[in-house]
């Protein structure tokens, strides 16, 4: 899909919604007259330049919405949804080229919504370092960022580091050659891209575990902690090697590759939020998924699923006490994550909440209520940095291969 489909899309709802708007922005540009940081009526700058300095989007999960450029060289970039409602996750990563390192001002506008992610900074897109708080200036009650930037050279900023589609490919590479998971793609996304999937070899004897990523592209946090969280379940030490004689594992760490490549804050290709489709079964990538898990399972029944994203604390969502067939599980299972945790002398706590809506199309929801197991929702939170996330990872990686393994054998 194009940006210019999306354009339309969001000019459609905001007439819907009667905004007051600068007409000449292609009905993008939402002003209101508080906002000291409101960008002057500038006409969009393609491409996005001044002098010698330019920056850009085009690149996977490239994204800065429009640009404009006033004549003293200050950058606007307005940061657009690809859809309205949305949960506000302003998603943003661009390339700056400045040859002679000139002092940069760049504002960034969230389309009335909180900046949500503190921006990050990269050379070569792997490695990232949050902005420090003399560079960035928060306004209008922290819907707009202005960013100040005079390294030299070519350099990334983003929301969170970016972990993108070919990111995912490469793990599933070099986890499958390492570990006895076998990789394979269990469909295609609504935009054609490979749904990818890592699964140990099916013994029917075992008990099944499923484990889901990425449905919210900006949710990086999460994905952070996805990688280490497989990579700990398939480490040769033993209590890993004891989990994988018990257990079965199917992978889906990417079910939203359209919203990553194309900087998307929430949504699939056909703008729908695919952790409300669990159980609707309208989107391509959610239809996939469950005839992948349905197969993978065959007739055994599953014991436990995972579900992996971001927010703005470490939080497990759970069942409450008593719900599915192992009612004590996710407060056991919470419980040892924060005393490994404290053992390790970590500033950092996992939260949980149980909680049920028979009415949200959640993959929590929707796995409960049909395996009447622990399906829970594993929330890190968004300003966790990569260390942290990672840690995380292995720490509710090894709680649960403990906890799993106890519940078999009572
Ligand atoms: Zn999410």
């Amino acid at each position: 899909m194009s940006l210019n489909k999306r354009s339309i899309f969001k000019c459609a709802s905001v007439v819907v919604l009667g905004c007051a708007l600068v007409i000449t922005a292609g009905c993008q540009y939402q002003k209101s007259s508080n906002d000291s940081t409101q960008a002057p009526t500038l006409v969009p700058s393609e491409p996005c330049e001044h002098g010698n300095i330019v920056i850009e989007q085009d690149f996977e999960s490239g994204q800065f919405g429009e640009c404009r450029v006033d004549a003293k060289g200050n950058f606007y970039l307005n940061i657009v949804p690809e859809a309205t409602p949305i949960n506000p996750s302003p998603w943003y990563a661009f390339k700056v080229a400045n040859p002679d390192a000139e002092n940069i001002n760049v504002q960034l506008h969230f389309s009335g919504y909180w900046y949500r992610y503190w921006p990050k900074f990269s050379r070569d897109k792997h490695s990232w370092q949050s902005l420090s708080r003399e560079q960035v200036i928060a306004n209008d009650e922290q819907k707009t960022l202005t960013l100040n930037l005079a390294e030299q050279g070519d350099f990334y900023i983003a929301a969170q580091p970016i972990v993108d589609n070919q990111h995912y490919q490469q793990w599933v590479n070099k986890i499958s050659a390492l570990s006895d998971l076998s990789a394979s793609q269990f469909g295609q996304s609504d935009g054609g891209r490979a749904l990818l999937a890592l699964q140990t070899s099916v013994d029917d004897s075992k008990a099944n575990i499923v484990i889901l990523g990425r449905q919210h592209p900006p949710e990086v946090t999460g994905a952070m902690a996805l990688f280490t969280f497989v990579e700990t379940l398939m480490a040769n030490d033993a209590l890993a090697q004891d989990f994988r004689e018990h257990f079965n594992l199917l992978i889906l760490p990417n079910l939203n590759p359209d919203g990553v490549a194309q900087g998307y804050w929430r949504l699939n290709n056909n703008f729908t939020d695919l952790n409300r489709d669990w159980g609707a079964f309208n989107e391509p990538e959610i239809q996939h998924a469950n005839a992948a898990i349905e197969k993978f399972l065959g007739e055994n029944p599953l014991m436990s699923m995972l579900d992996f994203h971001s927010t703005k604390k470490n939080i497990l969502y759970t069942q409450k006490d008593g719900q599915s067939r192992f009612p004590q599980f996710a407060n056991n299972w919470h419980q040892a994550i924060n005393q490994e945790l404290r053992e390790q002398n970590q500033d950092i706590t996992m939260a949980r909440k149980g909680s049920h809506n028979p009415k949200l199309n959640t993959a929590k929801r929707y796995f409960y209520e049909r395996y009447d197991i622990p399906a829970i929702t594993v929330e890190l939170d968004d300003v966790n940095n990569q260390s942290e996330a990672e840690s995380l990872g292995r720490v509710i990686a090894r709680t649960y291969m403990q906890q799993l393994l106890e519940l078999r054998t009572q």
